[in-house]
């Protein structure tokens, strides 16, 4: 048994409970505090599933079942992963961490395969801090606070603060305790968003850390997205009796999330099914979705009833736009308010980029016009009339489309490659017939043919 073991917080993160530990035990390096904590072994400082808990509890507390639940429910971050996982599993996976074995939980839950990231830099508040420096005369890390997606204090609103704490750059046994010090290092806020966005960052993070209470009502995923379907169907985005209507829905994803997407994106890397899944969580219930994708869909389903919804010839879709970004494995761009051009201007430079590029890798060769590209946007024909709007997509158009001189020329260099490839003797009257170029264009195709020439015979030099 511990001869000494601190008085936990409310809402107290384990990790920060044994940080203050080893900042009142004083003195001990990162190890000889692992060593003495758990009787000799090591288990990695993780932020939400703190390994060993079966040897802290019964240090800390002797054999009692009870106090073991309490310190799971009250001080870790289990409660969020398992909330949306069936009885069974979740079972499972509780008694496996009750017995002190924290490995593979996120991958059982299959928040380990999620593109959501965990948070890096521990988060405050600064109203919390003044409240734990008056009622306990010392600071400690919330759990609510460092939850992914979490922007804002769900108690006071205010935007989190990030600390000099990162958990990525710290050793991996280091527990290190929260202080004024260490709050103020860097003292700039986890995202500097506008008054209008907050009370959706609130409404996020109080559902989030809702998530942190025990909760008995697991399910399978499949009636998770019958529940869904239900409530969507409710809201009236059905075509039909059966069938969502994607375009509907996808219009009231961006009214909702619009405004807070910039500040969010930080939390998902490089996701490939893109912002907010909701088409998935509806038709493919199979694969694992995070609890963050849960709270959004809480929040979704809570706002989208009362959302004004703008008229759809005013907005260019982005959530569609994004999609065809994300689908093609380009980096997701990002959009602030759907009337906000310089955001909508970016999202488009990136996908017409994208698009230029595809057009530019086909084979045979297509044109890249600026027809051609606007066909393969989500968003039709619109950019074009709007240009004015967006100088940097216009930017990007003008470098990238080709004139009909340069495309021909791109296709009789493709054509020769072929030629060379297929070991075919190369002649202008052959290159014309496959190009479909007229005769009066002879001489170019011959000179492009002498470069072509040239070129290979400059690099077999160059070998
Ligand atoms: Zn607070």
């Amino acid at each position: 048994m511990y001869a000494y073991f601190p008085e936990m917080y409310p809402d107290e993160s384990l990790y920060s409970v044994l940080a203050r530990l080893r900042t009142h035990l004083g003195g001990l390096s990162s190890v000889q505090f692992q060593r003495w904590l758990y009787a000799g072994l090591l288990h990695p400082a993780d932020f939400e599933l703190v390994g060993g808990i079966n040897v802290i509890a019964y240090n800390a507390y002797g054999t009692s079942q009870r106090d073991l639940d309490a310190l799971i429910d009250d001080h870790t971050g289990l409660n969020y992963y398992l909330r949306y996982q069936e009885a069974s599993l979740a079972k499972s996976c509780r008694s496996m961490y009750a017995s002190g074995e924290e490995r593979g939980l996120l991958i059982w839950t299959g928040s380990a395969t999620s593109n959501i990231g965990r948070v890096k830099a521990l988060r405050y508040c600064s109203k919390c801090l003044e409240i734990m420096h008056a009622s306990y005369g010392e600071f400690y890390w919330r759990r609510a606070h460092n939850l992914p997606g979490s922007l804002v204090c769900p108690d006071h609103g205010c935007p989190l603060c990030l600390s000099s704490v990162n958990l990525y750059r710290l050793g991996r046994f280091d527990f290190i305790s929260a202080d004024m010090a260490i709050c103020r290092a860097r003292d700039h806020l986890v995202c500097d968003m506008p008054p209008e966005v907050i009370p959706l960052a609130q409404q996020l993070a109080k559902i989030s850390a809702g998530f942190l209470k025990a909760s008995d009502c697991h399910q399978s995923r499949v009636d998770w997205a019958a529940d869904y379907m239900a409530k969507i169907r409710t809201l009236g985005f059905m075509r039909g009796t059966t069938m969502v209507d994607d375009k509907k829905l996808a219009i009231m994803v961006s009214d909702v999330y619009s405004g807070i997407y910039p500040y969010l994106k930080d939390c998902f890397c490089e996701r490939r099914d893109g912002f907010f899944p909701i088409l998935s969580m509806l038709r493919h219930p199979k694969s694992g979705f995070h609890p963050l994708d849960h709270a959004l869909m809480e929040v979704f389903l809570s706002r989208a009833g009362s959302t004004r919804t703008l008229p759809t010839s005013r907005i260019i879709n982005l959530y569609e736009a994004e999609h065809h970004a994300i689908d093609a494995g380009y980096r997701r761009p990002c959009f602030g308010d759907v009337e906000d051009w310089d955001a909508i201007d970016r999202v488009l430079r990136d996908v017409v980029l994208l698009i230029a590029d595809c057009i530019r890798s086909e084979q045979p060769p297509v044109r890249i016009s600026r027809v051609e590209v606007e066909r393969r946007l989500p968003v039709g024909g619109r950019i074009g009339k709007r240009l004015q709007h967006l100088p940097k997509t216009a930017e990007v158009l003008s470098r990238y489309v080709e004139t009909a001189q340069d495309f021909q020329s791109r296709r009789v260099r493709w054509h020769i490659s072929q030629f060379v490839r297929l070991g075919k003797p190369i002649t202008a009257a052959a290159i014309m017939k496959v190009s479909g170029i007229r005769f009066t264009q002879r001489s170019r195709i011959e000179q492009l043919i002498v470069e072509f020439k040239d070129a290979g015979a400059s690099e077999a030099g160059a070998d």
